[in-house]
């Protein structure tokens, strides 16, 4: 399969009736592997200053499903959430790993680094002799993978882990390292768009990438695009409270500068998402979350500006509007 067919039936798939959109990813990567004799992709899973929600997310995937990718897609080298071993095994295992496939492996962070106090706010390994902070963790593997993917929105920029006043100091994996980040944000992140990444980079390498280093084929375009209320918003018909069915703009939805294709992805195994269920989109793959979404109720004009002017707006984020 070429790559666009490929980056068609991740983008387009969705809107068909079975929504069984990744069903094809595992059928692709087979042929891939078997006709290149080649091997899954091997992956180093790093999970520092998060709440856990997005390795859930992936345990949640359909299509291929989670022992499909495990088995038929990727080769998870080291993980401190999913690996059995503990302690000094689980550390000569990712020592082992990033010494032998220097250079072939994906680096995927899960959460936020905090820098504050040398970064002591998230330790991954403690040792006799040291404790291993999430940031060390980053600057040994970040220099030494082939691909480094920030799975879900603190990895990305920060997310809830550095909202206001950010005690720990925590910043998305870009800050930390001086190479190129694929950000696949979301809070959590939809377990098709992690997937669907992952299988890209196993078969053509990177993808092509937003203005925020996003999967362009999962975030090109705004959740108002594509949103089943849309044609509300177009005639200026507004929600009074939750459960109207009206646009709910004017109760604090920020979908009209949220990329990520939500409406017709779906969640839950392709069956809802915030609106439909009849709630506000909070922009969680937005570069400024939870900040720039709050108070979530509030409509966008009155929402809190940036703190600080440095602080990049989501405006900037790079979907498509409309
Ligand atoms: S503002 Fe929100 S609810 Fe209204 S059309 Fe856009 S995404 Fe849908």
């Amino acid at each position: 399969m070429q790559k666009e067919e490929f980056n068609y039936r991740c983008r387009e798939l969705s809107a068909g009736l079975d929504f069984q959109l990744t069903k094809y990813v595992l059928d692709t990567v087979q042929e891939h592997r078997k006709s290149k004799s080649a091997g899954k992709l091997p992956v180093i899973w790093i999970e520092t200053s998060d709440s856990g929600d997005n390795n859930i997310a992936f345990m949640n995937t359909t299509y291929p499903y989670l022992g499909q990718v495990l088995s038929g897609l990727i080769d998870l080298l080291y993980s401190n959430t999913f690996m059995a071993a503990q302690g000094k095994d689980a550390l000569n295992i990712l020592e082992q790993a990033a010494t032998e496939l220097r250079g072939k492996f994906t680096l995927v962070v899960e959460g936020a680094v905090p820098l504050k106090d040398n970064g002591l706010y998230t330790v991954i390994a403690r040792t006799e002799n040291y404790s291993l902070t999430a940031r060390d963790v980053l600057t040994w593997l970040g220099p030494l993978a082939k691909y480094v993917v920030a799975l879900g929105t603190c990895a990305s920029f920060g997310g809830v882990s550095a909202a206001r006043p950010n005690v720990a100091g925590s910043v998305g994996v870009r800050d930390v390292l001086k190479r190129e980040v694929i950000n696949v944000s979301g809070c959590p992140v939809n377990p098709d768009w992690f997937v669907g990444t992952l299988a890209h980079l196993l078969l053509f390498g990177a993808p092509e990438l937003d203005s925020l280093n996003r999967p362009a084929l999962f975030y090109g375009f705004t959740v108002h695009r594509h949103c089943q209320r849309r044609s509300y918003f177009d005639q200026g018909h507004f929600a009074e409270k939750l459960g109207d069915l009206e646009c709910m703009f004017s109760l604090g939805c920020v979908g009209p500068r949220t990329g990520a294709d939500c409406p017709y992805r779906q969640w839950i195994n392709h069956v809802n998402w915030p609106v439909r269920a009849n709630t506000p989109c909070i922009g969680c793959t937005n570069e400024d979350f939870p900040d720039g979404s709050s108070p979530f109720f509030t409509p966008l004009p009155e929402k809190n500006p940036p703190p600080h002017e440095e602080q990049p707006a989501a405006s900037k984020g790079g979907a498509k509007g409309e």
